[in-house]
């Protein structure tokens, strides 16, 4: 309401806001790329993500991430955050502490580490064991391991379109989802103490 007085929430500068506002003020960057305008945002009665992460994914040559990502049973958001992830653009506390918005990057699921993508997926020992234990679900023979290393395998063992593949990488992504989730759900409390 009140940087809508200027008539335009979509080009303000506001430069003296807090980071989360300012963060939501440069959402039109994301929106721009699927060709949306402020006009066409207003007409939206209701989001829907699915609609985004199909807008997002567009029309990309095939790529090795698009193999794991697509073809799945999960849901929209599951795969939105396994993009994210294989992209290297989940908002963690590594890449929030560059714009100032925490002051530290310990790992809030084992206290231990340094929060990024690599220890979150699946260094932390409190994420390697929720993988381990899906690996183990799956009757699937391996120790979980690091984020490049988990990528790889998947793509050499799990790519096609027979159910064990397409169900690997739906744990793979619903795996993912919830450890970031249960992330997130830590990081509020930690904001609400701090
Ligand atoms: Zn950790």
């Amino acid at each position: 309401m009140y940087y809508g007085k200027q008539g335009t929430v979509w080009n303000i500068q506001a430069n003296q806001a807090s980071w989360m506002v300012r963060k939501i003020l440069q959402a039109y960057k994301d929106l721009e790329v699927v060709g949306w305008n402020e006009a066409r945002v207003i007409q939206v009665e209701k989001f829907s993500t699915k609609q985004m992460y199909q807008l997002l994914r567009g029309e990309y040559p095939k790529v090795e991430w698009r193999k794991l990502v697509c073809n799945t049973i999960a849901c929209p958001k599951w795969s939105l955050i396994l993009y994210l992830t294989l992209q290297g653009r989940l908002l963690t506390k590594k890449r929030l502490i560059a714009c100032g918005s925490v002051d530290n990057t310990k790992c809030i699921l084992c206290e231990d580490g340094n929060e990024n993508i690599e220890h979150l997926f699946f260094s932390c020992p409190y994420s390697r064991q929720v993988w381990q234990k899906i690996l183990q679900w799956q009757n699937i023979q391996k120790q979980a391991s690091r984020w490049n290393e988990e990528q790889r395998w998947a793509h050499d063992h799990y790519k096609g379109n027979s159910p064990e593949a397409k169900i690997f990488r739906t744990t793979l992504a619903a795996s993912v989802y919830n450890i970031w989730q249960e992330r997130n759900h830590r990081r509020r409390l930690e904001i609400l103490i701090l």
